[in-house]
C-alpha cells in the first residue's frame, strides 16, 4: 500500500508536470473509483474545464488544487497509480477507471486493480464554519497542513503528517505519553499521526531500537527522541529513492518507473535473513492482522 514517501513521489511528479494544466474531459469507467459522488457526472462537471494550480499531499491524500477553489482529492488504496500518458494514443492498461485528459492533449490516469483507493471533489466550507479539527494536526506550530484540512473538511480528522505539519519532539512525545497502545498501532494510526503504514512504521522502529509492542507512553525522553528522528530520517530516505516497489504490489510513479526504497529495508519482508547490524534472523510476527518485521536482538 502506497505510504507517505510513494504518496509524496507521486506529487512532486505531477507538479512538475500539471500546474497549470487544464482539465479538458474526464471519463470514468468504474463508478466505485467515484463513489463519494452521487454520480460519475456530478464527479465530472466539477473538474471540466477547471485549471490546476497546486499539488499537495496530506498523510497517504493527494490534493490537486483547482483554480475554482475546490479540490480534487486522490487517496490510492492498496493499489492505485496515476499514469501520466503523453497522448490518447498510448495503451490503456487494465483498471484504467478514470482518465483526465488535459487541453494539452496528454492524459493523467487512475489505474487501481483492486479499487480500494478513490477519488472525490472536495468543495471547501463556508468562512467561519465550526470544523472539528484532529487535536493532534492542532499540535502543529507550522506547515501547509493546518491551512488543507480547514479548506478540506473530509480531512480534517488526520492526525499530524510529519512533513506538512511542524512538530518538534516535545510535542511528540506529548503524543506519546498520552498513549497506552503498542508503539506501532500509534504510528500507523491515521487519526494520530497521517502517512506512516506498514513498511515505514517497521523500518522506523528499527532504527529507533524499539520494538513493536513496546506501550507508547512507556518511552523515555531519550527513546522518544531517537524515535522522532528515526521517521523523519527514513522518510526523507525514502521520498529521496522514490519509495518502495515490493514484488507483491506495483507502486510505480507517474512515469512509470518502481521506486528503489526497498533495497535499504532493514526488516521488512525480511523475514529468516540476517540482520546487517548484527547478524540475528530477523521476525515476522502478525501483530493486529498485519505482518510485522524486527529485529529481536537491536529492538527492545
Ligand atoms: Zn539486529
Amino acid at each position: 500500500m502506497p505510504e507517505l514517501p510513494e504518496v509524496e513521489t507521486v506529487r512532486i511528479i505531477l507538479a512538475r508536470d500539471l500546474i497549470g494544466k487544464k482539465i479538458k474531459t474526464v471519463a470514468v469507467t468504474n463508478g466505485r473509483a467515484v463513489r463519494r459522488h452521487k454520480s460519475a457526472k456530478d464527479f465530472r462537471t466539477l473538474l471540466e474545464g477547471h485549471s490546476i494550480k497546486m499539488v499537495q499531499r496530506l498523510g497517504k491524500n493527494l490534493i490537486l488544487g483547482l483554480e475554482s477553489g475546490n479540490h480534487l482529492v486522490i487517496h490510492l488504496g492498496m493499489s492505485g497509480q496515476l499514469l501520466h500518458a503523453k497522448s490518447a494514443k498510448e495503451p490503456k492498461p487494465k483498471h484504467t477507471h478514470v482518465v483526465f485528459t488535459f487541453a494539452s492533449g496528454d492524459e493523467l490516469r487512475y489505474v487501481d486493480p483492486r479499487t480500494f483507493g478513490e477519488l472525490y471533489v472536495s468543495i471547501p466550507p463556508p468562512e467561519g464554519s465550526e470544523l472539528e479539527i484532529s487535536k493532534f494536526a492542532r499540535l502543529s506550530i507550522g506547515g501547509e497542513g493546518l491551512l488543507l484540512r480547514r479548506q478540506i473538511p473530509e480531512l480534517a480528522h488526520l492526525g499530524i503528517d510529519p512533513f506538512e505539519d511542524q512538530i518538534g519532539w516535545d510535542r511528540f512525545a506529548a503524543i506519546l505519553r498520552s498513549r497506552s497502545t503498542a508503539l506501532k498501532v500509534v504510528l500507523t494510526d491515521q487519526d494520530i499521526i497521517a502517512g506512516i503504514g506498514n513498511i515505514y512504521a517497521d523500518e522506523s522502529l528499527f532504527s529507533a531500537g524499539l520494538r513493536y509492542d513496546r506501550v507508547a507512553e512507556s518511552l523515555s525522553t531519550i527513546e522518544i527522541r531517537r524515535l522522532h528522528r528515526s521517521i523523519a530520517e527514513i522518510l526523507t530516505d525514502a521520498i529521496k529513492s522514490g519509495g518502495s516497489t515490493l514484488d507483491d504490489e506495483q507502486f510505480v510513479n507517474p512515469d512509470g518507473k518502481p521506486g528503489t526504497f526497498q533495497q535499504y529495508h532493514q526488516v521488512y519482508n525480511r523475514e529468516g535473513c540476517t540482520c546487517y547490524q548484527c547478524r540475528a534472523v530477523i521476525e515476522r510476527v502478525v501483530f493486529h492482522q498485519r505482518s510485522t518485521y524486527f529485529c529481536p536482538k537491536c529492538q527492545s
